[in-house]
């Protein structure tokens, strides 16, 4: 089991780099909430620690922590850059110790980017003595996707799919140095493969959905075929199955 942790950069009253409608936290904190969702559903032997899940506070010597205290296998922060003049733009990633893990992950990055077309200027990987990268044991990257500061790559960070495309980059740059293993159930490339397209349920999950309603009861505008279920639920549907199973036992014994 791999372990990777994740960090947001910023939060609660550090709001980071701002400019241009958005605030670096709460990038920071859409990005790694994608990257570790997309680990998980597209990877096994994974398991992702998040230094911050909300908008809270994290003193930077308490994120280097969670990574050193939890025996991680990679250490990746993310950022957005900012810049006094408004003309500075593009991706880059810095390392400290290590530079392996950021070129890896920065190449991906700048690869999804590549394929998408979008213009980013590439101002690649850089040392950076930085508290995070200094302070934490294992291998850690540090990325920072454009400049909240810039016109034009402020309409980018807006731009939902140049995010995943940044998103899924850092993903397989984590997975390819890790050298983690694809699920095989999964072969969609996208960040959040794990909710089928609603064009085009697969038959089998349609049945199961229409067996729901029809045979166990169940309230047809809550229990679509294509939403997750919480475990609780998983629970009542069981029970519910119980209960129709009894009840077509006994009208058999009637019979
Ligand atoms: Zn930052």
């Amino acid at each position: 089991m791999k372990i990777v942790v994740l960090d947001a950069g910023h939060g609660g009253i550090d709001s980071g780099a701002v400019g241009n409608g958005l605030k670096e936290k709460d990038l920071t904190l859409e990005m790694v909430k994608m990257i570790g969702k997309g680990l998980v559903d597209n990877y096994s032997e994974v398991k992702v620690i998040y230094t911050r899940q909300t908008d809270v506070f994290i003193k930077l010597d308490d994120r280097s922590d969670i990574a050193n205290k939890n025996n991680a296998d990679l250490f990746v922060s993310v950022h957005i850059n900012a810049a006094g003049d408004e003309l500075a733009n593009g991706m880059e990633a810095f390392y400290f110790k290590d530079s392996k893990a950021t070129i890896i992950t920065y190449n991906h990055i700048m690869n999804e980017i590549e394929k998408s077309a979008y213009k980013v200027n590439n101002r690649g990987t850089k040392i950076g003595n930085l508290s995070v990268l200094r302070n934490t044991k294992c291998p850690a990257v540090l990325t920072e996707t454009l400049f909240i500061t810039n016109k034009a790559n402020s309409i980018l960070l807006k731009n939902q799919k140049f995010i995943n495309d940044v998103c899924l980059g850092h993903i397989r740059g984590i997975a390819t140095f890790l050298n983690l293993k694809e699920n095989k159930l999964v072969n969609s490339p996208s960040p959040a493969p794990s909710i089928p397209q609603k064009s085009e349920p697969a038959n089998w999950l349609k049945s199961g959905g229409e067996y729901l309603i029809n045979d166990l009861g169940l309230d047809k505008n809550y229990w679509t075929w294509d939403r997750p279920i919480r475990a609780g639920e998983l629970g009542a549907v069981l029970a519910k199955h119980e209960a129709h199973l009894r009840e077509l036992i006994k009208n058999a014994k009637q019979d």
